[in-house]
């Protein structure tokens, strides 16, 4: 991803389908696709990333589920960004704001709301209809440097270019960061939104590791990656949402005062180890551990007779599906919200998926929860099944009981 040609193995998943790759019944009797799946380490600037790119138009054109706008949580998160944008950069109505990955344009619509211009981008097709279709003009396209020029011919330069989970999943981050330059007005803030690389290490979230994540950013390395195209990172915040996500923010050079956040940033992830050989070793076999861990639970509850399904059926749930190997002979079925999955099955493990409603009609004894990172929300939806005397199994960070 950063174009390092140093890069040190650091944990090796195996071979992989690709995480949004549901399967339609009828292609349950064809050969699945697979791919390596490891994470490396680049020696010379630090950032952790993926060594084996899957063809971006098989993980984005076809088949693309993954809807933003799904949770309640994840809806709050988005409306708060856009408002906090607005008013900390004085953001004037008319001024535009572009989204990059926007996806069904729940993060836009924030903006569209207080008055401003706004455009999306993204590649995958249905949720960018579905965008369109909710008065949200996108672009379905990659971004790219030509792109961001055709964009500044028609519209002008953007105060706000944004990219929530996006940044990681750039195959050619080179030719979107320039875009992302060329479009950005003199004054203009890109804020992007990125899981965080060190509680992924520290909490052993290895579940956020698959092929649509080329890169798991961390600070320094960012620091190092826009300064070598004229930008300037100048502040960093915490974000509670997707299990530890980080808030760049980055100008033109000179452009907004730095604040006192981003070499805290760096130093912290120093002294933690994150760019340490040594400390990655120790997460690898962390995470082998964990995997032990979680199995033998599930095998511990099937000896005794119990019925286990998986609740949500996130992308991250399928690394750890196919990580831990853990299939039909644990799990009956998996639930999931989104009608875009259900009546698919689970890439590579082949877990039925119904509608959520079977969980309290069917009355499992256990759901494990796959999107664990947003467990408060699908134990609070299913409280009635908990009365009834259903149990939660949390996996990460450890696997644990409800
Ligand atoms: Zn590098």
């Amino acid at each position: 991803m950063c174009r390092g040609s140093r890069l040190a193995l650091v944990f090796d998943l195996g071979h992989h389908p690709h995480s949004d790759d549901f399967v339609e019944p009828e292609r349950l009797k064809r050969e699945m696709h697979v791919f390596p799946l490891r994470l490396v380490s680049c020696k010379d600037c630090g950032l952790l990333q993926i060594d084996y790119l899957v063809n971006p138009d098989i993980l984005y054109k076809t088949n693309y589920v993954y809807e933003s706008s799904v949770t309640a949580t994840g809806r709050a998160h988005y409306a708060d960004m856009a408002r906090h944008s607005v008013e900390r950069f004085r953001i004037q109505k008319n001024n535009l704001v572009i989204d990059i990955g926007s996806n069904v344009g729940v993060l836009l619509q924030g903006f569209k709301d207080a008055g401003m211009r706004v455009l999306g981008i993204d590649p995958a097709d249905i949720p960018a209809k579905k965008a369109i279709a909710e008065g949200i003009p996108t672009i379905i396209d990659y971004f790219t440097k030509a792109v961001a020029e055709d964009i500044v011919a028609k519209h002008g330069t953007a105060r706000i270019i944004t990219g929530t989970n996006v940044f990681a999943h750039l195959h050619d981050i080179d030719s979107a960061v320039e875009g992302m330059k060329h479009i950005l007005a003199s004054d203009g803030v890109i804020v992007i939104e990125a899981p965080y690389a060190l509680p992924l290490i520290e909490h052993l979230e290895y579940d956020t590791i698959y092929h649509q994540h080329v890169g798991y950013l961390s600070v320094k390395p960012m620091q190092a990656y826009f300064k070598r195209f004229g930008l300037e990172l100048f502040d960093v915040m915490p974000q509670d949402i997707h299990g530890g996500t980080v808030r760049y923010y980055v100008g033109h050079v000179g452009a907004h005062p730095i604040i006192s956040s981003v070499d805290e940033y760096i130093k912290k992830e120093e002294a933690f180890g994150l760019y340490d050989t040594e400390r990655l070793k120790r997460f690898a076999d962390e995470v082998k551990a964990q995997r032990i861990a979680l199995i033998g639970m599930l095998q511990d509850l099937k000896r005794s007779g119990k019925r286990i399904v998986a609740i949500s059926t996130p992308a991250k749930g399928n690394t750890l599906l196919n990580y831990c190997n853990i299939d039909g002979a644990y799990l009956e079925y998996a639930t999931e919200k989104s009608a875009l999955k259900v009546g698919k099955y689970t890439p590579g493990t082949l877990l039925k998926i119904e509608p959520d409603a079977k969980l309290l009609s069917d009355q499992p004894d256990y759901a494990l929860i796959l999107a664990w990172n947003f467990a408060k929300e699908i134990m609070a939806n299913n409280e009635e099944y908990k009365k009834r005397g259903g149990k939660f199994i949390i996996p990460i960070p450890k696997p644990r009981i409800i």
